[in-house]
């Protein structure tokens, strides 16, 4: 199967008002909201993400309820032709934001770096092509947009290598959508991955079903 991307014909705002979708939610609701997975490998699950030269697949460790998502997101990534480059970057860290005693996102398995060399903390530089970055903001979880850039953020916040979930397990638990993807795709791309494959086969949709 090969999908092609297409940038969807609207911006984030205009669709949250159009149909009804939620923007992601923040930072700190993330970490209450999955607190349990804090530096808590037994809520993780490994999700493949493409690479290139001798690593061509990188398995990385993601928080269970979110993993659907991730597997959208990686598809994302291969049709834009999008790979990691470096072994920086990943997914589950137990540490606190650089600079602050708040605990990442990354030490719940709820975040991810793309290329950190490419895409530097505090730098508006990214080698993510703005396709790739506008298909995996459309990406929704139930009724709700899932992913978070840190590109979007401002100042001395900005970083571009980073993602997050932004979706609650309620969220999660009325299915994962990419509005790029059929349902066949998407659970095409699901079977790679059979250690979550059996939980989530009834929380994936593709566009064009009724959910
Ligand atoms: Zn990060």
């Amino acid at each position: 199967m090969f999908a092609v991307c297409t940038e969807p014909d609207w911006d984030d705002t205009e669709a949250i008002g159009r149909s009804g979708e939620l923007p992601p939610l923040s930072t700190s609701t993330m970490r209450y909201e999955y607190a349990s997975a804090r530096c808590n490998g037994g809520e993780f699950v490994s999700v493949s993400f493409p690479g290139s030269a001798s690593c061509t697949q990188w398995n990385l460790s993601v928080q269970r309820n979110t993993a659907p998502a991730w597997v959208a997101f990686a598809d994302c990534m291969r049709r834009h032709g999008y790979f990691f480059l470096e072994s920086g970057g990943g997914t589950y860290n137990c540490r606190t934001i650089a600079g602050s005693s708040e605990w990442s996102l990354h030490a719940f398995g709820l975040a991810l770096d793309l290329n950190p060399s490419k895409n530097p903390v505090g730098s508006t530089n990214t080698d993510q092509p703005e396709a790739m970055r506008s298909d995996i903001k459309a990406i929704v979880a139930g009724n709700r947009h899932v992913f978070v850039w840190g590109g979007d953020w401002s100042g001395n916040d900005k970083d571009t290598m980073h993602w997050q979930i932004g979706a609650t397990k309620a969220d999660f638990a009325g299915g994962v959508v990419d509005p790029n993807l059929t349902a066949e795709e998407l659970a095409e791309s699901m079977e790679r991955e059979p250690e979550i494959w059996a939980d989530n086969t009834a929380r994936l949709w593709g566009a064009g079903v009724e959910h």
